[in-house]
């Protein structure tokens, strides 16, 4: 299969564009490609462009821009608010998030949260790891991440909160959700202290939402929510594009 690097620049027929050095290493030493071969490329704004490999060596590589595979699309509006898990299984979280179309994610920091930071820089190399393998046309945004509180208050009234609540009264997911701009919230592996339930009940644009009697790991209730919220309202219905 033909490698897909995202990359920063501006995609156009005949465009010569130079990828970072770890892009470099990773065509030129690990795949061992060289000068002539194809690579697809994309950067979130210009579509999906096939290109071909100019010059390569293990420090710099640079690669000539030939025909647009796919004109850029928007992405599903949907986007993952979570309490980050610890290493790996954040790790997961991100990439499957990906995958699933989240357009943006935002690390949040709740009362029961254990994890109080989170590696931006590594977490955006992961999204953008997951974005080129599975085929979408943007890397989702990562928005800073930010105490529960503050990201509430920063939250857009247009748009629908799913939170995903373990106890306290809620709708079943499936019943809940609506049409339009949406996000998810999941608590952390403590579960949301009672106070936070309280104040989110409070808010005109949350929705506390339930995914049945099991209780699940934080990723588990993410990535079910995400794929519900897919099948029923996003672009589930599209099929993979077709390459020849
Ligand atoms: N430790 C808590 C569970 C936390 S599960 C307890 O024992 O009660 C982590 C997060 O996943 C929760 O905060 C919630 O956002 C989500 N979650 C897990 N199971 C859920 C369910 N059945 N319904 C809705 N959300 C759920």
């Amino acid at each position: 299969m033909t490698i897909r690097l995202h990359v920063d620049a501006d995609l156009a027929e005949g465009a010569d564009v130079a990828v970072s050095p770890a892009q470099a290493h990773y065509l030129g030493s690990v795949m061992r490609l060289g000068p002539g071969d194809p690579v697809i490329l994309f950067n979130g704004r210009d579509g999906e462009w096939a290109a071909r490999l100019a010059e390569v060596n293990r420090k710099a590589a640079r690669l000539v821009v030939e025909t647009r595979l796919r004109p850029q699309a928007p992405e599903p509006d949907v986007w993952l608010l979570f309490a980050p898990p610890k290493g790996p299984r954040l790790d997961f979280v991100t990439e499957k998030a990906t995958e699933l179309g989240a357009a943006l994610l935002r690390p949040v920091f709740t009362r029961r949260s254990v994890v109080t930071r989170v590696n931006e820089e590594k977490m955006r190399a992961h999204l953008i790891e997951a974005a080129e393998q599975c085929e979408r046309l943007t890397v989702p945004v990562l928005a800073p991440p930010a105490p529960l509180d503050r990201a509430l208050a920063e939250w857009p009234s247009d748009r629908r909160l799913f939170v995903l609540a373990e106890h306290g009264p809620s709708r079943p997911l499936a019943e809940a959700l609506t049409p339009g701009p949406a996000g998810f919230l999941v608590g952390p592996e403590g579960g949301f202290d009672k106070t936070e339930l309280d104040a989110l009940a409070g808010l005109p644009f949350a929705v506390a939402v339930g995914l049945g009697p099991r209780i699940l790991r934080a990723e588990t209730a993410a990535l079910a929510a995400l794929a519900c919220w897919q099948a029923r309202h996003g672009d589930w219905a599209v099929g993979p594009a077709f390459r020849s």
